[in-house]
């Protein structure tokens, strides 16, 4: 049996993370080590390793995370200016493989730079 990831461990509470959002498909919690002001991470429930990973299956929930970031960072107050990040393979940075959304906001961004 594959290992529990890191986030599942966080979604079945056996490591605890400030929690701003769940619903029956994902969760947001607030990155540990921010980058932004306000840095939460989207996580589905189901451990789909990468983006590319996602199958066609997969496509609801896919459509529902992002439905849900625009929830999410009208609750935590930065609708107006954010980013959402996904870090796909450790060449890009990613380091848990398990599909997050990092929304990043409160930051000045500037108009150059992804
Ligand atoms: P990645 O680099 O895979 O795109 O993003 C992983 C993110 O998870 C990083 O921004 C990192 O700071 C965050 N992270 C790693 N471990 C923990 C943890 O135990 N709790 C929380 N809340 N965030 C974590």
């Amino acid at each position: 049996m594959s290992e529990e990831t890191l986030f599942t461990r966080i979604i079945n509470r056996e490591i605890p993370a400030d929690i701003v959002y769940e619903d029956e498909h994902c969760i947001a919690i607030r990155d540990i080590a921010p980058k932004a002001p306000t840095h939460l991470l989207v996580i589905p429930r189901k451990p789909i390793p990468r983006l590319v990973d996602a199958s066609p299956e997969d496509k609801a929930i896919l459509g529902h995370l992002m439905l849900t970031v625009g929830d999410i960072a009208r609750q935590a107050g930065v609708e107006e200016a954010f980013r959402v990040v996904v870090n796909n393979g450790a060449g890009a940075g990613q380091t848990v493989f398990h599909l997050h959304l990092h929304i990043l906001g409160n930051k000045k961004f500037s108009e150059d730079s992804l």
